[in-house]
């Protein structure tokens, strides 16, 4: 009989990296049972990644736009130093550096949100709270552990209730390992002495746990879990583990990193600025929270050291041939003095650093993102790039804020396995389009400029296409055009095959993207008059949404009808919302289901509407939250108009079904047969619930949530 602890967890995170705090969160509001783990002991204080892009900031607030979180990643847009210009600078005919335009930081329009910085540490430091919010001060991140072995059964891979995957892991607190010593260890910095070797004396095979006297059982757990995600970055365990290889390439530009207050009579200084100097490379200057100012520069002379193999990441053999750049040897004066040459002849000094690193691009890509579905890995341990767009801490939250539904929806038993294959679907699309981009973005950034007029360079960096790359480039990394193919989860079928830039718009509602995330705009609320987002409408709960566009019903007094017929199927017992809700659950749990009329406020009243639009519960309490105007002039918010923004006609009107992501799976005509399509969708992946019942838990979130 093993004398190590056994327990069991619907899902075991590694690592509480951005990536695995966003899955964590989604699984705490979800009320999935989880653990997230991770081998440092310290949450990070400073540097990293530092820009959150529009798509990010909806994410965020579709979490903390609930009431129960009002400490957590809603700070994020009051903190943080919001990016309002990009300026670029170049050398002119006479190679002296002059600004040659400005752009907007953000597309005007894109979002109700624009790119904002702020550094990682805030940012874990409010999903912690979050989490502890939503979980009930139940969960958190353990420190320090460190995962020893991963095994999955294959023989329960196909049995949705089966812990499938067992994990041993490590409680390092006796070891005095778990924080990493950093060279230069006067300012803070990103250049650690990587631990990775350190650690290796733990996964030894002549070690047996079990027996060896010298070995204390009680650092040691198995955890037996149904899933586990690998959010444990660039130097992944997990993904070793599967046996996944990184497919790509690195480059020989290298990059220092500079959090400082700087002192410059540069006019642009809290702007963002792409500034190519003529011979003395390019920098990147990013704003910052409390005066700081970041720089991203290209450091011309590096030390390398050939020997160095501590640090370099797998099939690395480029690197390997090369050396490695000597990370010891890089330090904030060096950063400084490259600095200081590409911003001639403008002063620049400075005080009170907070932060630098160094590091050589390199875009990689992993060609699977789980195995048997069952092990999934996410965030830097899929993809690593430059950090000049501001993507990796981006697109590793929003990888995880793909799968975490999709997996809260499997463990509580709510929709099949299948779904969780189209996390790999739809994010290895994503990462790929990643790595293209920031491929042509940091070599057009890395390349020496090609002079106006002049003979010189004429093989450099055309600045007329860099400005191009940047703006189009402006859209994607925002991250509010990502758009997932079809699948079990996406149906596109009422759709026009694609226009010219790939996109899948419906004729019925012509504005809206099947397979990307529903913009935003005002409705207003039939019962008390107050304008709200239809983002914070639809918050990021769990729940998929029905939004029932039912058109203007004065005009068109067959809507109502239509409505009336609504009325008629959700009262059967085998429309879908019934179907897929457990016994116990408020009717609209699992599928909420909205109505967005086109007619003024004025004009109709609640109970001209049939009874599904605004229902009571069993204690005759009325929902008021379920019926809206697309269409009036508010008192305060001027005039709004849904129809116009999502192109639906106020005649026809239609249907949207949003995932519980945000993300539009489907759009069918408003009519009679609309809400036999809806359950053709949902028929494809949800279970029937019949006599499932839910938690006591999840009975509380549903009560909250009304
Ligand atoms: P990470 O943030 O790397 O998190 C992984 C977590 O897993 C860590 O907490 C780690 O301790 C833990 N972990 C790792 N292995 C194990 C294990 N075996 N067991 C348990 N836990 C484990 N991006 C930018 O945009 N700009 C920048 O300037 C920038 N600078 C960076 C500097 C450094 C030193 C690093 C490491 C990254 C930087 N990045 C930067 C990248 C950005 O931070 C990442 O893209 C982002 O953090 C990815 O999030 P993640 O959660 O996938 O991985």
């Amino acid at each position: 009989e093993s004398q190590i602890k056994n327990s069991n967890t619907d899902v075991l995170i590694i690592g509480a990296g951005p990536s695995g705090l966003m899955a964590a969160t989604w699984l705490a509001r979800a009320g999935v049972p989880f653990r997230i783990i991770d081998k440092r002991s310290d949450k990070i204080f400073s540097g990293q990644a530092d820009g959150l892009q529009s798509r990010t900031l909806e994410v965020f607030q579709s979490f903390s736009g609930s009431s129960f979180d009002m400490t957590g990643l809603d700070s994020a847009w009051k903190m943080a130093n919001h990016m309002i210009e990009l300026c670029f600078w170049n050398p002119d005919e006479n190679g002296n550096l002059v600004r040659s335009s400005r752009i907007p930081d953000s597309i005007p329009g894109i979002s109700r949100f624009q790119q904002i910085v702020i550094h990682q540490g805030y940012i874990e430091r409010w999903f912690d709270e979050t989490i502890k919010n939503f979980s009930e001060g139940q969960s958190k991140v353990e420190r320090p552990y460190l995962p020893i072995s991963l095994s999955i059964d294959e023989s329960k891979v196909e049995d949705k209730d089966a812990y499938a995957v067992k994990v041993l892991v490590k409680n390092l607190a006796s070891e005095d390992v778990s924080n990493p010593e950093q060279f230069n260890a006067k300012v803070a910095n990103g250049l650690y002495r990587q631990f990775e070797g350190d650690q290796e004396r733990f996964y030894s095979n002549s070690i047996d746990i079990e027996h060896d006297p010298n070995v204390n059982v009680d650092d040691y757990e198995i955890i037996n879990c149904k899933y586990v995600l690998g959010a444990d970055g660039a130097h992944s365990w997990v993904r070793k583990q599967l046996g996944i290889d990184m497919e790509g390439e690195s480059t020989d530009f290298v990059w220092g990193v500079l959090d400082a207050v700087p002192i410059t009579d540069f006019p642009d200084i809290r702007h963002r600025c792409a500034i190519h100097s003529l011979e003395s490379g390019s920098v990147m200057v990013i704003p910052r929270e409390n005066d700081l100012v970041r720089l991203y520069i290209q450091l011309k002379e590096v030390p390398r050291d050939p020997l160095t193999t501590t640090d370099v990441s797998d099939n690395d053999s480029k690197e390997h041939a090369k050396g490695r750049i000597d990370r010891s040897k890089i330090t904030p004066e060096l950063i400084l003095k490259n600095a200081q040459d590409i911003f001639k002849p403008f002063k620049f000094e400075i005080e009170d650093i907070d932060w630098f690193t160094g590091y050589q691009i390199g875009q990689r890509v992993s060609p699977k993102f789980s195995k048997f579905n069952r092990v999934f890995i996410s965030g830097d341990a899929c993809h690593t790039h430059s950090p000049k767009a501001g993507q990796g801490m981006n697109v590793s939250m929003m990888d995880t804020f793909n799968l975490g539904f999709k997996l809260a929806l499997v463990c509580k038993g709510l929709a099949k396995l299948d779904i969780l294959e189209t996390y790999e679907s739809e994010r290895i699309e994503v990462a790929k389009e990643l790595i293209a981009f920031d491929h042509k973005l940091s070599r057009l950034f890395s390349g020496k400029p090609m002079i106006p007029n002049s003979q010189a360079f004429q093989d450099g960096v055309d600045m007329d296409e860099f400005h191009k790359v940047f703006q189009k480039g402006g859209e994607f990394a925002s991250g509010t055009i990502v758009d997932y193919a079809d699948s079990l989860l996406i149906d596109k079928s009422l759709t026009h095959p694609v226009d010219e830039d790939g996109n899948s718009f419906s004729s019925i509602a012509k504005k809206v993207a099947v397979g990307r995330r529903l913009n935003s705009t005002l409705i207003e609320c039939q019962a008390d008059g107050r304008p709200i987002h239809i983002a914070d409408r639809i918050l990021s709960d769990g729940r998929f949404r029905v939004l029932v566009f039912a058109g203007d019903v004065n005009s068109y007094p067959q809507n109502l009808k239509i409505l009336e017929e609504f009325d008629t199927f959700l009262k059967s017992d085998k429309h879908f919302s019934k179907k897929y809700t457990p016994v116990n659950a408020l009717d609209n749990s699992v599928i909420d289901i909205i109505t967005i009329h086109g007619s003024k406020r004025h004009d109709v009243e609640i109970f001209d509407f049939p009874e599904f639009t605004r229902p009571t519960d069993h204690k005759h309490r009325r929902d008021y939250w379920r019926l809206y105007t697309g269409i009036d002039s508010t008192y305060h918010e001027g005039d709004i108009n849904a129809y116009e923004y999502y192109g639906i006609d106020t005649k026809n009107g239609a249907i949207i079904v949003v995932r519980p992501d945000g993300y539009v799976a489907k759009i069918t005509n408003f009519d009679s047969n609309g809400l036999h399509q809806i359950d053709q969708y949902f028929d494809k992946f949800m279970i029937p619930q019949n006599s499932n019942v839910l938690t006591p838990k999840d009975k509380l979130i549903n009560d909250r949530d009304r």
